[in-house]
Formats: structure tokens, sequence, C-alpha cells
């Protein structure tokens, strides 16, 4: 671990020295390339497929991202009161005052433009593409 440019986003940060190319890394860019990678995805312990890994159960058996949404959906413990129509909903996304499920998400942000991390992600995603 050191300081230096990435290879990949040319930023100045916290850098790993990829040991098969010898170029710097940063840790953002390393995960990235990683979850695209699929000398790294693994067999999913719920599905089957072999996919990038969403994280790992308890036994650290790896869950593919499809089947952790899954399991967010349907888990009801992990619901909460929905901020706008104050259902109990799986949580789509939060703001400043609080959750919103999916169905307000989407409602909510073409009528206000919300904004959320999740929104970010998205865009990242879609500058790689
Ligand atoms: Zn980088
Ligand atoms: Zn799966
Ligand atoms: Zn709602």
């Amino acid at each position: 671990m050191s300081t230096g440019r990435c290879s990949i986003c040319k930023e100045i940060k916290t850098v790993n020295r990829d040991r098969k190319t010898g170029s710097l890394v940063c840790r953002a860019c390393y995960t990235r390339k990683r979850y695209h990678n699929s000398s790294f995805h693994k067999r999913c312990t719920r599905c089957g497929e072999t996919r990038a890994v969403g994280k790992r159960d308890g036994e650290d058996k790896p869950i593919c991202k499809v089947c952790c949404e899954k399991e967010r959906k349907h888990n009801t413990s992990l619901h909460e009161k929905c901020f706008f129509c104050g259902n109990i909903k799986p949580v789509e996304t939060r703001i400043e005052s609080g959750p919103i499920c999916c169905v307000c998400y989407n409602t909510q942000r073409r009528r206000y433009g919300i904004k959320t991390n999740r929104n970010k992600k998205h865009q990242d995603v879609a500058i790689m593409a």
C-alpha cells in the first residue's frame, strides 16, 4: 500500500501494484475491474450461476448480486417504513428525510429529480460501459 497515480483513473490515491501487469491501481478501480473480470466470479450458493459476488453468507459462501437483491426484497426484517407512502417496503434508496421504497423512488425521482448515491453509482457504471 502506497500513494501514487492510478493507471486506470489517473488520480493520486492509495494504490496497490497489480501483480500481473506491474501497474498501480487504486482500490476503486481494482474493485470495478474485479467486478467485470469473470475470473473473479464465483458460483453462487443460492442460484448456482457463476457471477460477480454480491456478498458472503454466514459461512463465507459467495452469493451473487441477483440473489442479494432478491433476498433484500423478500427479507421483511430489512424492510422499513417509506418516507413518502408510509408502507413497510424494501428500501430502494435513502434521502436525508428517510428511506424511500422503489415505487416512490421512481415517481419522486421524476417529480423532484432526487439525486441519490445510488443514482451516482449507476452513472459510474454507465461511464465504464
Ligand atoms: Zn483508479
Ligand atoms: Zn445467485
Ligand atoms: Zn413508498
